[in-house]
């Protein structure tokens, strides 16, 4: 996988969209999630779309929209020693409007920190079950005298809209590949915003391109946001073929994917390829915890939808506190991801069998331009492996990817072999995806 794929500018075009949303308090609904659509919308001709809180999404509800202007905890003297707007992540996402002098002892069940990095704050949500609570450094809580407190969340949770933004680019095929990154997270870098670059910067780039395959992005809150996507879009999904869920793809770690709950799904199969010609990297079998593809993949939908990230979630120290930062996140590792992402998209493109129509011993590559007719060097370029690969394996039964793996090649070059004797004549279409035609 080459690097000059995806200039190392996008990687820094990718932080300044990070940097420029970090700020931004998101959370499962509300304008804070609104606000980052829009941004995007500046970028991406994304569609928005709303169900009103109350909605049934199979076993779900839709819950009540919640927005936050201000929270802070305040001493005696009046002095904010916990405030909302140095950091997003002090208050507990969700957290309902309170407004109380208490002491803190009385508060101390509402707070919460890590003592083993006591310099961080941690990120805490509270969706489903009304509560409130601040997160604070190790360091400030420690810090805090007994006495009392005026404590203030200026927040709302009342009825209003569940929002997501989504974008189709139609290819030849109405074959769809999912690309879905959950956009809930507020100030956290890696974990939610990384994979929005990604996935932004990846539709830019795709819809200049011609596509095979249709492509459809969603910007989705975790969890409840891929639940009502599927609820409403039930009839359509049989049209996605692959997905991967982007997350966590800025980190200084090496590239991890996670399968499908198939695990031998053309996606998987084509990540892994990708992946062990990126270097390090790790391949990981589906359990029903992490992202979005654990949705995807329910027993009813049963998608061919895995998991791209760099360092997976939970897997790094920094994983949902302060410490995924600006800093936390690269652009040459953006950039990285980016290639890693169009790398195998590109095998998703143009995977395909070939009958070769000169099956009875090899055909004279020569004539045709196809090999330098310098004889008896000791390794062939790959070019040249790649085409006699390819002769040999198109009987219709192995795919182009399975031929990349069994020759050690880059797919890349496979493909490429496969076109230049596809205008040669020697070799015919027969089939896509695994399935002959
Ligand atoms: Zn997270």
């Amino acid at each position: 996988m080459e690097l000059t794929a995806a200039p190392i500018s996008l990687g820094a075009d990718m932080h300044a969209l990070v940097s420029n949303l970090y700020p931004i308090c998101r959370s499962i609904t509300g304008d804070g999630f609104r606000d980052t659509l829009w941004y995007i919308q500046k970028m991406l001709p994304l569609e928005l779309h709303e169900v009103p809180s109350g909605s049934r999404v199979f076993d779900w509800t839709v819950p009540n929209e919640w927005n936050i202007r201000d929270a802070w905890i305040a001493n005696d003297a009046g002095k904010r020693v916990v405030d909302f707007q140095s950091h997003n992540l002090h208050v507990v996402n969700y957290s309902a409007p309170v407004r109380r002098r208490m002491s803190l002892e009385e508060l101390r069940p509402h707070l919460y920190s890590l003592p083993e990095h006591p310099d961080w704050i941690p990120y805490r949500t509270s969706y489903y079950r009304e509560s409130w609570g601040f997160c604070l450094t190790h360091r400030q809580l420690q810090s805090l005298p007994d006495g009392e407190y005026d404590v203030c969340i200026d927040s709302t949770l009342a009825p209003g809209h569940l929002t997501w933004g989504e974008l189709v680019l139609p290819g030849e095929s109405s074959e769809e590949v999912l690309l879905s990154c959950h956009s809930c997270h507020p100030s956290l870098a890696n974990d939610n915003l990384a994979g929005m670059a990604v996935a932004t910067y990846l539709a830019r780039r795709l819809a200049e391109r011609p596509r095979r395959l249709s492509y459809r992005f969603l910007f989705i809150p975790g969890t409840i946001g891929s639940i009502t996507w599927l609820a409403l879009n039930r009839a359509g999904v049989g049209r996605i073929k692959h997905g991967p869920v982007l997350s966590c793809l800025g980190d200084r770690g090496s590239l991890t994917y996670k399968r499908s709950r198939r695990g031998d799904a053309l996606i998987d199969r084509a990540a892994s390829h990708v992946l062990r010609h990126s270097g390090e990297h790790t391949l990981l079998d589906f359990v029903p915890y992490g992202y979005d593809e654990r949705q995807y993949c329910s027993p009813g939908f049963d998608l061919a939808v895995g998991c791209l990230t760099r360092t997976p979630n939970g897997k790094y120290p920094e994983y949902h506190t302060s410490a995924d930062d600006l800093d936390f996140v690269t652009p040459e590792h953006l950039a990285h991801s980016l290639c890693a992402c169009e790398a195998i998209l590109d095998v998703l493109e143009h995977e395909a069998h070939y009958q070769n129509l000169n099956p009875y011993c090899e055909p004279q590559l020569g004539k045709r331009g196809l090999y330098d007719g310098v004889a008896g060097k000791r390794e062939l370029p790959s070019m040249e492996l790649a085409l006699l690969w390819v002769l040999n394996q198109s009987d219709g039964e192995h795919g182009l990817l399975e031929i990349a793996e069994r020759s050690g090649l880059e797919f890349n070059v496979i493909h490429n072999a496969a076109t230049a004797l596809r205008k040669t004549g020697l070799l015919e279409l027969c089939g896509r995806h695994g399935a002959r035609s």
